[in-house]
């Protein structure tokens, strides 16, 4: 096994082996982009010290090997005395991770050699500010120093001197500091800063594979559903310095506006800097277009390399440079990462630039995106009093309380506050506050800054950089330009798409994209923006290649409506108890209790025709298209009154000598059918089983509907589904009883209805005989709520309250299995399901109903296993479709 690539053997497709840094640097210098030479140490290699506690034996002389080549390439050695090669040493996993240990820089520096760097650079503050920088990164990063230490240490020294920035400090004060910073590393770390720069070298490979282990990274793992046992790679790569005077710079760059997708120069650019001042928005940038008047050839070189990265990875990019004496370097390239909005945009653009075709772009964009999109905005037509503005760093309309440190927006979030997190800037300690809060605000740092690159990647709303909001995070407030102060717990309004910053709650209207699939807004027509064209042409697109089919789960015609506008292809899923409730309720509570067969067949025939019209309703708004109906399912004691109010209202009554006899009647009832375990109860179609008459009350209410929306000249497509089934003899029972019905109303109407009757499966036992109860079924819904319940043995009401927490932080499962299906558990099960009754029945129809059915992830399982459709809510439809186009191409 080879661990070290040196840049020119790797390329952009070894992601899992040399991270996508590696990978990248790679793929530019082969295409003859100046990139610094260097080298990179594998994931491999990482893999090895995680599970041994040790480097590979290899590695040390690979590594050698490697170091020897890249010192004759560039004529000097690494940390030599008259005339030093200095490295950066930097992580670099598969994907992109903020919550990891990221670069030290300088490596290589030494008491001695730091006279060699000045001699070389002519620069002797340049060479002590350099070795100070080094000191504090390794201190801090390698030797886990506390970073304000150094901080501290630099800032007394400004005040020693009277200088309000870095600049102000000469090279003799930069001296003393690096003294300093050497004893506070002493004193910390209880070691000195070695000096052999081979030693610093190899500490800051272990520190990088250790960092992948760091409490920040996994968390950001389990955030972002990353595998944990990917290891990171490790990227040597020589220096180039941005700070030797004002011929040099660094900055970052898009190919395009990652807000927006539009095309243009879109970046900023600090002179005189070194690249961490531009990552953590220490100091002021200026824009990118400005290094056309600083650097002409550098500005034009670089635009010239943009367009080289777009056409040759399709695909907007980000890039990070750096200016040395007016020569440019590459230092790092990527996909970038873009807003919901953009990623639309830019597919549709590229398809027209003729870069990828309609499958690619489709793969561009995903349903967490559009799910995004869907969301509500602020209305633009409201009072509102305006704070200040910031840059759009990742769109969303975000309000809540103001907090302004990241442990308080965690614990006001855990007791149900909506937090906007304040912060002058963030860092990866700020993690956990950034996932609590509803949206983040900075003061500074672009958009290329730690609190827009990671709320974008999260699509958490951000507005950052709004430097005329001054934060004081020590008093915990906020003073706007006119005065108005803002502390912690005033409610703030935050517009991600606009940068804008309010006081107060404002109100949110309905996103463009909604309107869209509402039918209140065209593409094509004169105020439909490019966005909702995007949208539109790659929903053309899924919906032309998908193979499943998308339903909704709607239980009345409005619902019903809106799922049709979204492109739902029928309905998978009516519950009928939906139905039931409200003024209804009474009557089911009459049915429950009736002792007498007449006084059940009562209830029941005051239910009829409720029932009737709510189904000609449906089958209205869904005409053509298939809509299934699920008998009665709930536990019952749903329907009764609480065991303990009407407890206590029977011994009020009792004290007072009142009359109560209802209630005492009511009471015995509710004690008789009250379950220890309602979810496991007489529920579904036991039932219906139990109860005499309601399911066949049912079955009459749909037909009867059928026939006469069938007489309406309408074209009802109803399927009866039966819930809980566990054994193909309770199908059975009830399919008698239905078909008799069925068969009445058939005749009295002298019409064939072609009702279908199938079950849910969400059971174990029903998935595991799924080849017998398909003798009895036309279809198959599964239900993997029930399913995903009854397989773990979680109650799928108070899991996610209780224990999921501590699950998801152990890392037990990266996220609910209530939420994506669980492939190799639950899905197991289907996917028997699925064979055993199509191997009865080959014309069996398949779908789902269970929450699954509109989760992006699970779609692409219900492809794969071979389903018909799956329903989900409403809104969830045209996630499903594009996910479902996307599972096909
Ligand atoms: C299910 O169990 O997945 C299902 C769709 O039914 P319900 O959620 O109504 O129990
Ligand atoms: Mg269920």
């Amino acid at each position: 096994r080879k661990f070290v690539y040196d840049f020119t053997e790797g390329n952009k497709d070894l992601k899992d082996l040399l991270g996508g840094k590696g990978a990248n640097l790679a793929e530019m210098t082969n295409l003859g982009l100046p990139v610094p030479p260097g080298f990179t140490i594998t994931t491999e290699a990482c893999k090895v010290y995680l599970e041994s506690g040790s480097e590979p034996a290899e590695l040390r002389d690979e590594v050698s090997a490697h170091l020897a080549a890249l010192e004759q390439r560039m004529g000097k050695r690494l940390g030599q005395s008259d005339n030093p090669l200095l490295v950066s040493v930097r992580s670099g996993a598969k994907f992109s991770m903020p919550g990891m240990m990221d670069t030290v820089l300088n490596i290589g520096l030494s008491d001695t050699s730091v006279a060699g760097l000045a001699a070389q650079a002519g620069d002797e503050r340049f060479a002590w500010d350099s070795y100070r920088r080094l000191v504090q990164m390794f201190g801090k990063t390698v030797l886990g120093v506390d970073g304000d230490l150094f901080e501290e240490a630099l800032e007394e020294a400004k005040q020693a001197k009277g200088a309000t920035s870095d600049l102000g400090l000469d090279a003799a004060d930069l001296r003393q500091l690096v003294e300093d910073f050497k004893q506070i590393v002493l004193k910390e770390a209880g070691r000195e800063f070695p000096q052999d720069p081979r030693e610093q070298m190899d500490l800051a490979i272990r520190a990088v594979f250790d960092s992948w282990n760091g409490e920040r990274a996994k968390l950001y793992r389990r955030q972002e559903r990353i595998p944990h046992d990917l290891g990171t790679a490790v990227n040597v790569c020589s220096m180039v310095f941005g700070n030797l005077g004002p011929d040099s710079g660094t900055g970052v760059a898009f190919t395009r506006d990652p807000a927006s997708g539009q095309q243009g120069v879109y970046g900023d650019y600090l002179q005189n800097a070194q690249g961490e001042d531009v990552v953590a928005g220490i100091r002021n940038t200026v824009p990118l277009a400005d290094l056309e008047r600083i650097d002409k050839p550098s500005y034009d070189e670089l635009m010239q390399i943009m367009e080289t990265l777009e056409t040759h990875y399709k695909d907007l990019c980000d890039i990070e440079f750096t200016i040395e004496r007016g020569k440019l370097w590459m230092l790092q390239t990527r996909v970038g990462k873009r807003t919901a909005a953009a990623a639309f945009r830019i597919a549709t653009q590229l398809v027209d630039q003729g870069l990828i075709d309609e499958a690619e772009a489709l793969q561009r964009v995903n349903g967490a995106q559009l799910a995004q999109l869907m969301f509500p905005r602020f209305d633009e037509a409201a009072s509102t009093e305006l704070l200040g503005r910031g840059i759009a760093a990742s769109p969303g309309a975000a309000v809540g309380k103001a907090v302004f440190d990241s442990y308080t927006a965690v614990k006001w979030s855990r007791s149900g506050e909506k937090v906007i997190l304040i912060r002058r800037e963030t860092n990866p300690d700020d993690l956990n506050g950034m996932i609590a809060a509803e949206g983040i605000l900075t003061s500074r740092g672009g958009k290329t800054s730690h609190a827009a690159v990671v709320a974008r990647g999260m699509g958490k709303t951000c507005v950052c950089g709004a430097e005329e909001l001054e934060v004081d995070t020590k008093r915990r407030r906020l003073t706007a330009p006119g005065g108005v102060v803002v502390e912690e717990g005033d409610l703030v309004s935050i517009d991600g798409s606009t940068g804008k910053v309010y006081l107060g709650e404002v109100p949110v209207v309905p996103s463009p994209v909604v309107e869209y699939f509402e039918g209140r807004m065209h593409a094509g027509a004169d105020d439909a923006d490019e966005l909702v064209q995007a949208v539109h042409r790659v929903m053309a697109y899924a919906d032309r290649v998908r193979r499943l089919r998308v339903r909704a789960n709607a239980d009345n015609a409005e619902d019903a409506a809106r799922a049709r506008r979204f492109g739902a292809q029928g309905i998978g899923l009516c519950r009928t108890e939906h139905m039931f409730l409200g003024d209804r309720r009474e009557l089911v509570e009459r049915l429950i209790l009736a002792d007498h067969d007449d006084e059940r067949a009562n209830a029941l025939d005051a239910l009829l025709p409720l029932q009737r019209q709510d189904f000609i309703d449906l089958f209205e708004a869904m005409d053509g298209l298939p809509v299934t109906v699920r008998l009665l399912d709930p536990p019952l004691h749903e329907f009764l009154p609480d065991i303990t109010d009407l407890s206590v209202r029977v011994a009020l009554a009792e004290s007072r000598k009142e009359p109560h006899e209802n209630d005492l009647r009511l009471l015995q009832a509710v004690h008789r059918l009250h379950e220890q375990n309602p979810m496991l109860g007489l529920r579904g179609v036991r039932l219906g089983l139990v109860i005499p008459g309601l399911f066949t009350m049912q079955v009459r209410a749909i037909a009867e509907a059928a026939a006469t929306r069938r007489e309406q000249g309408g074209d009802p497509r109803a399927e009866i589904m039966i819930p809980l089934v566990g054994t193909v003899q309770e199908l059975e029972l009830v399919r008698e009883d239905a078909e008799k019905v069925i068969a009445e109303i058939e005749a009295r109407h002298g019409v064939e209805l072609g009702l279908k009757l199938g079950t849910m499966i969400e059971l174990p036992r029903a998935a595991l005989t799924a080849g017998q109860i398909a003798e009895a079924a036309e279809f198959f819904s599964f239900g993997t709520n029930d399913l995903t319940q009854t397989v773990w043995g979680f109650s799928r009401d108070d899991v996610e309250a209780s224990f999921f927490t501590a699950y998801l932080e152990k890392g037990i499962f990266g996220v609910s299995p209530f939420e994506t299906i669980d492939r190799d558990g639950v899905g197991s099960l289907v996917k028997h399901a699925v064979e055993a009754g199509r191997a009865t029945r080959p014309d069996l129809k398949l779908g789902v109903c269970g929450e699954h059915g509109g989760d992006p992830e699970s779609v692409h399982f219900f492809h794969e296993v071979g389903l018909d459709y799956v329903s989900c809510s409403p809104f969830r439809i045209p996630v499903a479709r594009l996910e479902a186009g996307r599972a096909a191409s």
